[in-house]
Formats: structure tokens, sequence, C-alpha cells
């Protein structure tokens, strides 16, 4: 088999996968307490990745799954994930009666959070017991609930990590492995500390992968860790859901803001996210709609954890309105019924354009998802139209009038990765002084306002050395060669 290669499904696996979904949660054999909880959570029929993965699953198979988010994949693993762990649940207190039995390891600590919400809701009639564990917080209350013993762990891997190494937790008897979201923790440099992990786990265990993308590493990845998995496919991988109506207005750089502001007022836009390539982008954005009377909070890598969840639990309250993202800040983040993304940049990721308009559209709503791009963009909107297979529509802005107020200060130089770009080659802060348009629209330099540096001091996590932006965190640890991690040493190395 090439490295590349996923192992194909057999026919008759193939053929389970594709087979009509049954109707009611019921058809899959859950136990009754499971059956009330999904009862309570309002949920009717299982959607597609459901009625493909959860018997796959219950049958011990590993299953690579190609979902994006908004189609229910979580519940597709957590159901017989909490099915399969309940001959083990006991009412005791004794610690030993809990062992870690599953690891969900999730990319980013908002996911994880989700992930975690909704496996308790799901197992809240039953006595496994779940917690999340992600950096950013003080170790000490996750050490608690985890010494207190846990069957379901959902977990960052770093954290992860730190607790094992401080022996709060044991993995010793996980039976199931999940990795959610796998491309977004390989873009993140996550594979050395995945690696580190499953080295920890039995051999013997159930594996899953789920993933909204299958690039040749993410493969590769599932042919190290899965053992003949069946592959289980809801959309194409890189499809956009066929609910959302995507639109793309061309607008010059130093109009964008304006514009947004326009088409918010002028849709009467509410629960809508914004997605900046910048952290510095987000958080300039943020400030100028709330200048515009707008209830807009930026929330990106630089935010600590607390005003990161702080902002998410506002929007999901609806005391603010405007959520304006960087990609990482916002993976993971589930807020249903979200009826419009916009993208204030194009990513020059083309699969994170999948990513985000994902977050409209959900879960079979109808969503908009409306782009912004400027003449230098066009070659991102065509990889993302090549990614996408579509043409996206051209539309005119109705009623704008260009009036900028504010200057657009990034610079030209493409930086590698989204939530990098608020630094400089050596992991600075730019330095560049903004720019701002005058009346004639021609830019002209201006006096750095000191608001504009203040709050984009490197964060503790990520100021890296200068010489050695690969260690700043685990967050932006630079992608270490995949052959090498996944057993192969370099020419003339050593571990
Ligand atoms: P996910 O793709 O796992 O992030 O799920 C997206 C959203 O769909 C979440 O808000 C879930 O609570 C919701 N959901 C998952 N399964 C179902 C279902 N069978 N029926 C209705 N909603 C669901």
């Amino acid at each position: 088999m090439s490295d590349t290669e996923i192992t194909t499904p057999s026919l008759p696996e193939q053929a389970a996968a594709a087979a009509p979904a049954p109707v009611r949660f019921a058809d899959f054999g859950l136990s009754p307490a499971i059956l009330r909880a999904l009862n309570e959570q309002g949920y009717e029929h299982p959607t597609p990745i459901q009625a493909q993965a959860i018997p796959v699953l219950l049958r011990g198979r590993d299953v690579m799954g190609a979902a994006q988010t908004g189609t229910g994949k979580t519940a597709s693993f957590a159901l017989p994930i909490i099915q399969m762990l309940l001959p083990h649940a006991s009412a005791s207190t004794s610690p030993a009666r809990h062992p870690v039995r599953a690891l969900i390891l999730a990319p980013t600590r908002e996911l994880a959070v989700q992930v975690a919400e909704n496996v308790k809701a799901y197992c809240k009639h039953t006595p496994l017991r779940a917690t999340e564990v992600f950096g950013g917080m003080d170790m000490k209350p996750q050490t608690v609930i985890l010494k207190a013993g846990v069957e379901i762990v959902i977990a960052t891997p770093g954290r992860l990590l730190d607790h094992v190494e401080q022996k709060n937790i044991s993995l010793g008897q996980v039976q199931m492995l999940v990795m959610d979201e796998a491309d977004r923790m390989l873009d993140m440099g996550f594979l050395p500390d995945l690696q580190r992990i499953i080295n920890l786990l039995p051999k013997k265990r159930q594996n899953l992968m789920f993933s909204a993308t299958f690039s040749p590493e993410i493969k590769k990845l599932a042919n190290t860790f899965l053992s003949d998995p069946v592959t289980i496919e809801v959309a194409r991988a890189n499809k956009t859901a066929d609910t959302v109506t995507q639109v793309v207005y061309k607008i010059a750089e130093n109009q964008k803001h304006a514009l947004i502001a326009h088409l918010l007022r002028q849709r009467e836009l509410k629960q809508v996210i914004v997605f900046s390539n910048t952290k510095l982008g987000a958080s300039r954005l943020a400030r100028e709609l709330e200048r515009e009377g707008m209830k807009a909070v930026a929330i990106h890598g630089d935010r600590s954890q607390q005003e990161r969840m702080a902002a998410l639990d506002a929007f999901k309250k609806n005391e603010i309105d405007i959520l304006v993202a960087t990609d990482v800040a916002a993976r993971g983040l589930d807020i249903s019924d979200l009826p419009c993304v916009i993208n204030y940049d194009l990513p020059y990721n083309a699969e994170d354009y999948v990513h985000r308009i994902g977050r409209t559209g959900r879960a079979g709503a109808s969503g908009d998802a409306i782009s912004l791009y400027s003449d230098k963009d066009e070659r991102l909107l065509a990889d993302i139209e090549k990614l996408i297979k579509q043409t996206i529509k051209r539309v005119e802005p109705e009623g704008f009038n260009p009036a900028p107020t504010f200057a657009d200060e990034r610079g030209e130089r493409r930086p590698r990765r989204s939530e990098d770009l608020g630094r400089g080659p050596a992991g600075r802060a730019p330095d560049r002084a903004p720019r701002s348009l005058g009346g004639g629209g021609a830019p002209r330099r201006e006096k750095v306002d000191p608001w504009f540096l203040k709050p984009y001091e490197p964060s503790k996590a990520a100021a890296p050395a200068p010489a050695a932006p690969a260690a700043a965190s685990s967050i932006t640890k630079a992608k270490p060669k995949l052959a090498f991690l996944l057993g192969g040493a370099p020419k003339g190395g050593s571990l």
C-alpha cells in the first residue's frame, strides 16, 4: 500500500456504510439512557454521518470519517463510545472504578469544550463520567476531576501530556481513541504530541479519525494508527454545504470595513461570524464596528482563554451580535442556526474557506456566506472555486456609498499561517505604522496609534526566541517531517 493510500473498505463494509439510514436512533440498539438524552436534545433522526458511523463503530471497527462541521459528527462517535462503555459504568465513588477508557483529542480548547458539552449531555443519564482538559487554564481544577476518575476525556494534546507528566491521568486502559479534526491538528503542529500520546495507549484499541479534508499527510497518519478502517464520507471532502448561499463582493481593501458595516446594517444581521486572517485585523474590525454602535467582539489566539470563553458565551446568549474571529480561534465553535458568515479576508488556505462557511447552513438550516475580496485576492478566490468546484456568485453592493473610516494597515507579504499573521517573520508584532486614507483615497503615513501596538505584544505562549519560532507554542510549532515522526529517521540523524 502506498504511503498516502487509505485502506479501502471491503465491499460489504461499503455496502453497510451506504445502506439506507435507520430512521430512528432506537434502530441502533442504543440504551434507553442514551435515547432519553437524545430525546431531551431534541434529536429526532440520525444525521447521515450518524446513520453510517454508529453501526460500524458499534461493531468495533476503526473508522476514518470525512465529515465537515455541522454534520452531527460529534454524536456519530460519542454515542457508540457511550454505548460501548456502558457495561463498565459504575456508580462507585472509587476513582479506580472510573479509569479513562475513551480519549477524544481535539485541536482547540473551544472544540474540546464543545465536544465535552455534547458527550456530557448524551451520557447524563448514565453513571459514566466525562471531562475536558485543555491548556490556558489552571491545571488544578482539571487535576481534581481527573483524579476522581473519569471514563471519557476530551483533551487538547499539549495539556493532556502535561497531565500525563504530572501523573494526574493514566492512559493505560484506553480502549477507544478519537482524533477529531485531525487535519487541523496536523496544521497546528500537533503531530509529535499525537505520536507521544499514541505510544502511551494500549496497542489493542478502537480508533476513530475525523477530518473535514483529506490531505496526503492525513491519509498517512490514518495509515499509521487506524487498523483496517471503514471510510465513511457524508459529503465529498472539501464540498461546501448545499444549503449555504455563497456570494462575493469585489471591493477595495480600504473600503472593506465600511462595506461590512453597511451589509450588517442593511441586512440587520445578528449572530454573524466575521473572519479575519489576522489577529490584528480581527481586533481592529471589532473595535471599528463597536465604534459604529454594533455589538462586536474579537476572538483570536492572543486572547486569554477566559476572554475567548466569555466572548463565545456572550455571543451564544445574543449579548453580542458579531464575533470577529481568526481561523484558529473559531475552529470548533459550535453555534447552531448561524444565519451568516462573512469573510472579511479570503483565507490564504482554500480549505479554510470550507471550514469557515461550515459555520452556517448547519444541520440542514440555510445560511449566507458573504466574502469580500480585492484585486490582489483574485488568485485566492480562484483557488477556493477550484477546491469547491463551483463559481461563487459575484454581486455588487446595493446602496453602498464608500466612506472609508479606517486604515488598512496590512502589508503585502503573505504570511505562512493565518494565526501567525499578527507577527513579523521573527515572531514580533508588526512594526509598520498603520496607514489611513485621506479624503483623496491615497494612503498616507500616520503616527502609530498607541492602541495599535499595545494589545499585540506576543502572548507568553506565542513569544518565540527569534531564531527558533518553531518552539513558540504548541499551536505555532513548525511542522516536523511526517516520515520522521512516524518512524523514519532522518539521514544521519538520531532521535
Ligand atoms: P457537529 O457536527 O457534531 O458539530 O454537530 C452540529 C450540530 O448539530 C450540533 O449543534 C448538534 O447538537 C446538532 N446535532 C447533532 N446531531 C443531531 C441530530 N441527529 N438532530 C439534530 N441536531 C443534531
